[in-house]
Protein backbone atom coordinates (compact mmCIF):
# COMPACT_ATOMS: atom_id res chain seq x y z
CA UNK A 1 0.00 0.00 0.00
CA UNK A 2 1.39 3.70 -1.06
CA UNK A 3 -0.92 6.30 -0.16
CA UNK A 4 1.61 8.73 -1.16
CA UNK A 5 0.71 7.92 -4.66
CA UNK A 6 -2.98 8.94 -4.19
CA UNK A 7 -3.41 12.44 -5.64
CA UNK A 8 -4.92 14.49 -3.36
CA UNK A 9 -8.86 14.79 -3.85
CA UNK A 10 -9.05 17.82 -6.11
CA UNK A 11 -12.79 18.46 -4.84
CA UNK A 12 -11.96 17.96 -1.32
CA UNK A 13 -14.67 20.75 0.55
CA UNK A 14 -13.83 22.59 3.51
CA UNK A 15 -15.79 23.58 6.06
CA UNK A 16 -16.42 26.17 9.39
CA UNK A 17 -15.85 23.16 11.80
CA UNK A 18 -18.38 25.05 14.29
CA UNK A 19 -21.42 25.04 11.33
CA UNK A 20 -23.54 22.24 11.15
CA UNK A 21 -22.09 18.76 10.52
CA UNK A 22 -22.57 17.71 6.89
CA UNK A 23 -24.25 14.30 8.37
CA UNK A 24 -27.27 16.29 9.31
CA UNK A 25 -27.13 15.61 13.11
CA UNK A 26 -27.87 19.82 13.56
CA UNK A 27 -24.52 19.33 15.74
CA UNK A 28 -21.38 21.33 14.68
CA UNK A 29 -19.12 19.88 12.81
CA UNK A 30 -16.03 19.63 15.63
CA UNK A 31 -18.32 18.05 17.76
CA UNK A 32 -19.44 15.49 15.40
CA UNK A 33 -17.80 13.92 12.64
CA UNK A 34 -14.22 16.07 12.37
CA UNK A 35 -12.87 13.60 15.29
CA UNK A 36 -13.44 11.02 13.03
CA UNK A 37 -12.51 12.39 10.09
CA UNK A 38 -8.83 13.55 12.08
CA UNK A 39 -8.81 10.18 13.45
CA UNK A 40 -10.20 9.44 16.31
CA UNK A 41 -12.29 5.88 15.84
CA UNK A 42 -16.13 5.95 16.24
CA UNK A 43 -17.45 3.97 18.98
CA UNK A 44 -20.40 2.53 16.93
CA UNK A 45 -21.19 1.62 13.69
CA UNK A 46 -23.99 4.35 13.83
CA UNK A 47 -21.29 7.37 14.19
CA UNK A 48 -19.32 5.45 11.65
CA UNK A 49 -22.35 5.47 9.27
CA UNK A 50 -22.98 9.09 9.95
CA UNK A 51 -18.97 10.11 9.63
CA UNK A 52 -19.08 8.36 6.06
CA UNK A 53 -22.13 9.87 4.85
CA UNK A 54 -20.13 13.62 5.85
CA UNK A 55 -16.81 12.45 4.62
CA UNK A 56 -19.06 11.72 1.07
CA UNK A 57 -20.50 15.19 1.28
CA UNK A 58 -16.54 16.63 2.05
CA UNK A 59 -15.26 14.85 -0.62
CA UNK A 60 -13.05 13.02 2.22
CA UNK A 61 -12.51 10.03 -0.27
CA UNK A 62 -9.31 8.49 2.09
CA UNK A 63 -12.18 8.27 4.67
CA UNK A 64 -14.37 6.76 2.47
CA UNK A 65 -11.67 3.73 1.30
CA UNK A 66 -9.84 3.79 4.90
CA UNK A 67 -13.43 2.67 5.96
CA UNK A 68 -14.56 0.10 3.67
CA UNK A 69 -13.94 -3.40 4.71
CA UNK A 70 -11.41 -5.49 2.12
CA UNK A 71 -14.70 -7.65 1.92
CA UNK A 72 -16.80 -5.34 0.98
CA UNK A 73 -17.82 -5.38 -3.09
CA UNK A 74 -17.08 -1.51 -3.26
CA UNK A 75 -13.43 -2.36 -2.02
CA UNK A 76 -10.96 -1.88 -4.82
CA UNK A 77 -7.04 -2.74 -4.61
CA UNK A 78 -6.42 0.06 -7.24
CA UNK A 79 -6.82 3.08 -4.42
CA UNK A 80 -5.82 5.96 -7.22
CA UNK A 81 -9.16 4.47 -9.50
CA UNK A 82 -11.04 3.78 -6.29
CA UNK A 83 -10.22 7.63 -4.82
CA UNK A 84 -11.06 9.01 -8.62
CA UNK A 85 -14.78 7.35 -8.61
CA UNK A 86 -15.16 8.52 -5.06
CA UNK A 87 -14.09 12.13 -6.01
CA UNK A 88 -16.27 12.16 -9.55
CA UNK A 89 -19.06 10.92 -7.55
CA UNK A 90 -18.87 13.40 -4.49
CA UNK A 91 -17.75 16.25 -6.79
CA UNK A 92 -21.48 15.70 -8.70
CA UNK A 93 -23.72 15.09 -5.98
CA UNK A 94 -25.16 17.33 -3.56
CA UNK A 95 -25.99 15.56 -0.17
CA UNK A 96 -28.64 17.25 1.65
CA UNK A 97 -29.46 15.18 4.82
CA UNK A 98 -29.59 11.90 5.99
CA UNK A 99 -32.47 10.01 7.81
CA UNK A 100 -31.70 7.36 10.24
CA UNK A 101 -34.10 4.49 10.45
CA UNK A 102 -32.90 2.15 12.12
CA UNK A 103 -29.72 0.75 14.08
CA UNK A 104 -28.77 -2.53 16.08
CA UNK A 105 -25.84 -3.57 16.93
CA UNK A 106 -24.99 -7.23 18.44
CA UNK A 107 -21.21 -7.46 19.49
CA UNK A 108 -18.88 -7.12 16.70
CA UNK A 109 -21.55 -6.51 13.63
CA UNK A 110 -24.31 -3.96 13.18
CA UNK A 111 -26.53 -2.79 10.75
CA UNK A 112 -28.19 0.57 9.99
CA UNK A 113 -30.79 1.82 8.01
CA UNK A 114 -31.07 4.78 6.76
CA UNK A 115 -32.26 7.15 3.90
CA UNK A 116 -30.18 9.34 2.36
CA UNK A 117 -31.37 13.05 0.07
CA UNK A 118 -29.61 13.40 -2.50
CA UNK A 119 -29.44 15.37 -5.73
CA UNK A 120 -27.01 14.97 -9.08
CA UNK A 121 -27.60 17.07 -12.24
CA UNK A 122 -31.03 18.42 -10.98
CA UNK A 123 -32.29 15.11 -10.13
CA UNK A 124 -33.74 13.52 -7.03
CA UNK A 125 -31.59 10.58 -6.48
CA UNK A 126 -31.66 9.57 -3.11
CA UNK A 127 -31.67 5.85 -1.89
CA UNK A 128 -32.88 4.31 1.21
CA UNK A 129 -29.87 1.45 2.56
CA UNK A 130 -29.33 -0.95 5.21
CA UNK A 131 -26.12 -1.06 5.82
CA UNK A 132 -23.48 -4.08 7.62
CA UNK A 133 -20.57 -3.47 9.14
CA UNK A 134 -18.62 -5.58 11.34
CA UNK A 135 -15.52 -4.51 13.94
CA UNK A 136 -11.88 -5.27 13.14
CA UNK A 137 -9.49 -4.91 15.61
CA UNK A 138 -11.70 -2.33 17.06
CA UNK A 139 -12.62 -0.51 14.12
CA UNK A 140 -16.15 -0.15 12.81
CA UNK A 141 -15.95 -0.86 9.15
CA UNK A 142 -18.96 -0.89 6.07
CA UNK A 143 -19.56 -3.88 4.48
CA UNK A 144 -22.08 -3.82 2.26
CA UNK A 145 -25.56 -2.16 1.59
CA UNK A 146 -29.00 -2.90 0.52
CA UNK A 147 -30.49 -0.10 -1.29
CA UNK A 148 -33.91 0.87 -2.74
CA UNK A 149 -35.45 3.76 -4.00
ZN1 LIG B 1 -21.66 14.45 11.89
Amino acid sequence: MQPSKIPANKNQRVIDKYGPCPCDSKKPYHKCCRPFHQGELPSSALLLMRSRYAAYALGLCDYIMATTHPQSRLYCEDKVAWSADLDAFASQTSFDGLKILNFEESGDTATVAFRAYLRAGGQDVGFSEKSSFARVDGRWLYIDGLTSD
